[in-house]
């Protein structure tokens, strides 16, 4: 039965609801399966199927310790009305391109994928461990994540959600989203200052073993939400696979035939489920990574040698402008064939150095990988191209994975059939997207909808809309060293401290 272990080493090996509820490791690796299990069908006698049957079994394969009914009890209250199309993912064709539209949940973004189901698994996990406490997860944000956060937890029983934003670090249309959120259990604050300073702050609460302690007697334990959690990662292996049955079913291709993936990247964990699903037997070319300005990770491709010596930059696909991958250490077990202390080392150099050179075994590895980046006026021209040729709008994050896309085929030819994630909805985005294709860019997050809407007539999603029209509920705006009183008084004062 498939168990996981860290990253870094350590030779514990813990049960899949084990690695759920506690996220990180004791060694501060990231949590593997000791193998990556093998389809758990054969493609041929699934094709037509829901999303909900396909993503059951393929989550089941990877936490095996749940019970097939207990998977599918998560997945069906997952992946409900609560998105905007049937299918859950779509997929849209352009040539030979497929874009598999992830963002169709609650949220507008492919965060929603995983965020929507991790709720229920950590908390059946919970259950399973006869675990009685609370779980309080804490997150802080940059911007999709912490809006993903609440949603997927907002009045899931035995849960409390607290979100930490930087005050000026988000979009409008992002706290607009956060502020307005509804619900028993969620409390959002922005913090004076950036993204690491709430980040800092909520690691710093994370390490305080007596604050713990004093929790724990409460009957509260702390978890995070974050994209390291393995129980965000399974979840996202499931959209690839069923993208293939779609393709499969709509004759693009036929059994056996191999496709190529492109994803615009971050943090490494779309790319990786990705990887995952290729592992598991989906015939997959090429894993194309499309980064933005921030290009580490095309250097990496290109070179085996990862370094965040370099500018960063702030670009108009926020949520990819990262120099530290945290996923990608899983990547670094699976090449090192899951020499936990070679990846320690690396991480190790890449905290002291900021820079790790991979050994020739490893390189050889990252074969399978093609990296590639667009700047800010190739992803407008992207976006304006996409709509102008083939009507079909895409967000900025998308429109770096066409770019890459693009420039993939004129290198090397290779036009096999395509999925491209599709990472948001363009009216996530709506003032970068407005400026690429000539619409109107004045006025706040809302207008600038309204504007997009009315160049385009696609319809806005349901999350998006009116947002204008909501109260406001959260307005506390606190200093980094008061976040650990404000979630003292959040979970053991009084329950839901909106002023
Ligand atoms: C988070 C995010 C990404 C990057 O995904 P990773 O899994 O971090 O690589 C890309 N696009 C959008 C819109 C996102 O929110």
């Amino acid at each position: 039965m498939i168990q996981y272990i860290s990253t870094r080493g350590s030779k514990t090996k813990t049960s899949a609801t084990q690695a759920i509820i506690r996220g990180l490791a004791q060694d501060k690796g990231l949590f593997m399966p000791t193998t990556i299990p093998k389809l758990p069908f054969a493609l041929k006698n699934r094709i037509g199927e829901s999303y909900q049957r396909i993503a059951t079994d393929i989550i089941h394969c990877f936490f095996p310790d749940f019970s097939r009914s207990e998977i599918e009890y998560c997945v069906l209250n997952a992946y409900d009305d609560k998105f905007a199309s049937e299918e859950i993912v779509p997929l849209h064709p352009v040539g030979q391109a497929h874009f598999l539209e992830l963002y169709h949940g609650k949220t507008a973004a492919f965060k929603d994928m995983a965020l929507s189901i991790l709720p229920y698994l950590l908390t059946t996990a919970t259950k399973k461990e006869g675990e009685k406490s609370k779980i309080a997860i804490l997150t802080a944000t940059s911007g999709d994540t912490g809006k993903a956060a609440l949603e997927g937890f907002a009045d899931v029983e035995g849960t409390e959600i607290l979100v930490f934003y930087p005050d000026k670090g988000v979009s409008k249309m992002q706290q607009k989203q956060m502020v307005t959120q509804e619900g028993n259990n969620v409390h959002v604050y922005a913090i004076e200052g950036n993204f690491d300073d709430a980040q800092t702050g909520v690691k710093k609460i994370f390490n305080d073993e007596g604050f713990a302690r004093e929790l724990e007697e409460k009957g509260i334990k702390l978890s995070s939400a974050n994209s390291i959690n393995i129980g965000r990662l399974v979840p996202q292996v499931a959209y690839y696979i069923y993208g293939y049955l779609r393709l499969l079913e709509q004759r693009q291709i036929q059994l056996g035939q191999e496709i190529n993936i492109v994803v615009p990247t971050g943090n490494f964990g779309n790319i990786l489920a990705a990887y995952l699903a290729g592992q598991m037997g989906i015939p997959i070319g090429r894993y194309i990574c499309a980064s933005n300005e921030n290009k580490v990770l095309t250097d990496f491709i290109d070179s085996g040698i990862y370094s965040t010596d370099r500018p960063f930059h702030l670009t108009n696909s926020p949520s990819m402008d990262i120099l530290i991958s945290s996923n990608l250490e899983r990547l670094l077990f699976l090449l090192a064939q899951q020499d936990g202390t070679c990846v320690k080392e690396l991480m190790e150099q890449l905290e002291q150095s900021g820079e790790y050179r991979l050994n020739e075994n490893m390189k050889n590895g990252l074969g399978d990988f093609y990296g590639g980046f667009a700047d800010e006026k190739q992803t407008r021209e992207t976006i304006a191209r996409l709509y102008r040729d083939h009507g079909y709008l895409v967000d900025t994050h998308t429109a770096v994975a066409y770019h890459v896309y693009d420039e993939y085929i004129k290198e090397t030819g290779d036009t096999k059939p395509t999925l491209i994630a599709s990472t948001a909805s363009a009216y996530k985005f709506a003032d970068s997207v407005n400026a690429s294709i000539g619409a109107n860019t004045q006025g706040d997050a809302q207008e600038q909808v309204k504007a997009l809407h009315q160049k385009t007539g696609v319809t806005i999603p349901r999350g998006l809309a009116n947002l204008d029209q909501k109260p406001v509920l959260h307005k506390d705006c606190i200093r980094a060293d008061e976040m650990k009183a404000t979630v003292n008084q959040a979970l053991t004062g009084a329950k839901n401290n909106n002023l």
